[in-house]
């Protein structure tokens, strides 16, 4: 596996690879890699003869108060695992060389990035944008494979994608989990073993809420205030939000017609947990 950590190096590479007309996928990540990350690499070889992997904790979709300054990492580890997933190029870029001191540009998706997360983090979507429209100009992949974990996140890029017209195929791989359901992330190394009893509580209030809303599908509200609660009675400080929405425009919806999710963010302690769910 090729490590290149500059704009134009990968750019080479990727200018080698497209003259003997091979194909690209491309998986953004922040590192600390798990299987989630290399379920995706999986997909994008299915696609693509060749596949980059990026890893860059990117300042800009971190808030004030959030983790960026203790985001996990292990670029040794995220290396040999990627080495052994067969991956042929992994781009490791420096702040300064994504976000030059005269960077002024920001992408920004109006609507589906001032829902849920977008509304509880502003200015992350912005950031994540940014960072994505970047990537794809200067890796230019054929595909780029995103999680549905981040389902928001997906369709901020879709959107981006489709309104800039930048010639990319964004193709979504389904969550990757724990035996007991929890969906996996980089951030549950911070949870104490306390904590990791209950976070899989999300995904199983998750599949409760929609087994209740199929079955009586007019009461999507209540249904959510009831699994809000008992979040909490399992021991999450507190919940951002438990909601119902179509997956295409992240809006509220008070009746399933066949194109919705169940979203929620809540806390425990040592992290900030996002799951969902389709209905
Ligand atoms: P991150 O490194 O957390 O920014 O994630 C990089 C990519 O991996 C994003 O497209 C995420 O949606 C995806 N991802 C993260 N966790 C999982 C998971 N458990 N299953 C599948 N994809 C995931």
């Amino acid at each position: 596996m090729k490590v290149v950590y500059s704009i134009e190096d990968l750019r080479k590479t990727v200018q080698t690879w497209r003259k003997s007309g091979e194909t690209i996928a491309l998986i953004p990540t922040m590192g600390a890699l798990h299987d989630g990350h290399l379920s995706l690499v999986s997909i994008g070889r299915s696609y693509c003869q060749r596949t980059i992997v990026t890893i860059f904790v990117n300042p800009t979709q971190f808030g004030e108060n959030e983790d960026l300054a203790t985001y996990p990492s292990d670029f040794i580890q995220d290396k040999k695992i990627l080495e052994k997933a067969n991956v042929d190029l992994l781009f490791a870029p420096s702040v300064k060389e994504i976000y030059p001191s005269d960077f002024a540009t920001q992408i920004s998706v109006k609507g589906l990035s001032q829902e849920m997360c977008g509304a509880i983090r502003p200015g992350h979507f912005e950031g994540v944008a940014t960072v994505v429209t970047k990537l794809f100009l200067q890796a230019l992949p054929d595909t780029a494979i995103f999680g549905e974990k981040d389902f928001q996140q997906l369709q901020v890029i879709r959107r981006l994608t489709a309104d800039l017209n930048i010639p990319v195929k964004i193709i979504s791989g389904p969550t990757v989990r724990d035996a007991d359901g929890l969906a996996l992330s980089s951030r549950n190394s911070y949870l104490s073993e306390s904590e990791l009893k209950i976070a899989p509580v999300l995904y199983s209030t998750l599949k409760s809420a929609a087994q209740a809303i199929k079955a009586n599908n007019s009461n999507i509200e209540h249904i959510c205030e009831g699994a809000l609660q008992s979040l909490l009675t399992a021991g999450f400080l507190s919940v951002d939000y438990f909601d119902v929405r179509d997956e295409n425009t992240m809006m509220t919806v008070t009746k399933i017609k066949g194109a919705e999710r169940i979203f929620c963010a809540a806390h425990l302690k040592g992290a900030r947990l996002i799951d969902n769910f389709k209905l």
